[in-house]
């Protein structure tokens, strides 16, 4: 209950939030330094009254001493000393001779104090009057020759000290409360003027819609703080529009994927249409249909496999995948789909490395490796593919002697529906999406995968993978990277 009153009371704004604390710390630090300064000055003034008392206390003494020193104490003082003066001669054993009008009327219990005071010649002693006010004695001994000491006590109240440490008290506080007054406009001023740059920087962001995506904030607002919060935000920015024109040419490219097969669908379909084609003709057709019919739901697949990658919801189950069996598996299948263009795939095992992940996924980007090498392979040529487990992790390299890829192109490869060559790329039936969903995979597996190229010496795929062993030593462990190169022959 409490803390949701106190909760409602927390200002929430940044700029109240700041002057609040300010002025909490301040006067928490006032405070404390008024503590010390009242109690220091109390301390001073009752020293000060003591010392007083005593040095009036010994002046008396010194010039009532003749008075002092007669047998008949009490008539000699009774008439040198002025009646309202506050003071009290005892025997040192303790019965008083004399006791001026001054000397407050004590209770019970102080009477006791000051007559033991005397007895054990105490020089101060606090007591109180009858109405309870707060005196100090002072007591002196004067020492009779022949007959007992005489103790003699002088009275004086600490009340004026009281009142004049309760001035000094009240003058602090009263200091304390301007200043405080002062320093929240003045917290309030600096907090205004330093939050001011955020403002700014809230008011621009706002007016950067998608639409002005493009603009920057000032990164000179003369505060470290906010400067590199500019930065971050800048930077923000920057991918922010990264991803949005990507995610524009993304759309904008699937959709004009979509429209080729569609429209080659239509044509089919308006030739059915005329009826006066042969068997033949519509079976021809009817098989164009049918490869179209492929190709786009290969498109749409491949698509639907890149969105779920992209939002990492692709590998819901994951196991421990012998990357050697599964890549000569993959061989096998690329061996058979080679063979019409006389393609030779060769695979080479090192060791046997362990992999956790999808082996459904692996299969996919081992094989699309392998279909690109062939796809972009001369008849009659080789493929290389060699699996390793350099330095604990898994490796799967893919070498071809193709076309190879220019310096140009080799940054873009991975992006959806980026060919090197658009008209080459979609004659080998490729839908673009192959490359894109390699590294989305690879990427989910915490692996890496690289590329280097000879223009018209061939490729080499290379994809790093953390071993079953080393990723469970350490999950974000990066396999160590080295770049690959074509094997020369
Ligand atoms: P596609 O389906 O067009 O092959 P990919 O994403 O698989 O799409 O590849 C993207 C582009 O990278 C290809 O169009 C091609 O230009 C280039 N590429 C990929 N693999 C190779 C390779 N082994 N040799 C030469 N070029 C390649």
């Amino acid at each position: 209950m409490s803390s949701a009153i106190l909760a409602r009371l927390r200002p929430r704004s940044l700029r109240a939030r700041l002057t609040f604390w300010y002025l909490l710390t301040l006067t928490g630090a006032l405070g404390a330094v008024a503590v010390f300064v009242v109690v220091g000055q109390a301390r001073i003034s009752y020293r000060e009254l003591d010392r007083e008392l005593q040095v009036r206390l010994l002046g008396f003494v010194a010039d009532r001493r003749t008075a002092l020193l007669t047998l008949d104490v009490a008539s000699a003082l009774a008439n040198e000393v002025a009646a309202e003066a506050p003071v009290l001669v005892r025997q040192a054993s303790g019965p008083v001779l004399f006791r001026s009008r001054g000397f407050p009327s004590l209770d019970w219990a102080s009477e006791r104090a000051a007559a033991s005071a005397a007895r054990d010649r105490t020089p101060l002693i606090t007591v109180a009057d009858v109405s309870g006010a707060p005196l100090r004695v002072a007591t002196a001994e004067v020492p009779r020759p022949g007959a007992e000491s005489l103790v003699v006590q002088l009275a004086a109240s600490v009340a004026p000290v009281r009142r004049d440490l309760a001035r000094f008290g009240l003058g602090m506080m009263l200091s304390i409360v301007v200043v405080l007054v002062l320093a929240s406009y003045g917290s309030a001023f600096t907090a205004r003027r330093a939050l001011a740059p955020v403002d700014e920087i809230v008011r621009r962001v706002q007016l950067i819609q998608a639409t002005h995506i493009n603009e920057r904030l000032e990164a000179r607002t003369g505060s470290d703080e906010i400067d590199g919060l500019v930065t971050t935000l800048n930077e923000m920015l920057d991918r922010i529009e990264g991803s949005l024109h990507s995610a524009r040419r993304f759309a904008a490219d699937a959709s004009h994927e979509l429209q080729t097969p569609l429209a080659a669908m239509r044509g089919a379909v308006e030739l059915c249409l005329r009826a006066d084609g042969t068997a033949a003709e519509y079976r021809t057709l009817a098989a164009d249909l049918l490869a179209e019919t492929e190709r786009l739901s290969t498109l749409i697949r491949d698509l639907r496999l890149l969105a779920l990658a992209d939002r990492g919801q692709m590998l819901e189950t994951a196991e421990v995948v012998d990357l050697a069996g599964l890549v000569s598996e993959c061989c096998e299948i690329a061996s058979a789909m080679a063979e019409e263009k006389q393609v030779v795939v060769e695979t080479f095992v090192r060791g046997r490395p362990m992999v956790p992940g999808s082996p459904l996924h692996l299969r996919r980007v081992v094989l699309n490796l392998l279909q690109n090498a062939i796809r972009y392979s001369p008849a009659a040529s080789r493929i290389v593919v060699t699996v390793a487990r350099p330095h604990g992790h898994a490796m799967v390299m893919v070498v071809d002697h193709g076309c190879g890829i220019e310096p140009q192109d080799l940054p873009h490869i991975f992006e959806p529906f980026y060919r090197s060559d658009p008209a080459r790329a979609r004659d080998t039936g490729g839908s673009g999406l192959g490359l894109a969903i390699v590294e989305q995979i690879v990427r989910l597996h915490r692996g890496t995968i690289k590329v280097t190229s000879v223009p018209g010496r061939g490729s080499a795929f290379v994809v790093y993978l953390p071993s079953a062993t080393a990723a469970a030593g350490s999950p974000s462990s990066q396999p160590h990277l080295a770049a690959p190169t074509p094997s020369p022959d």
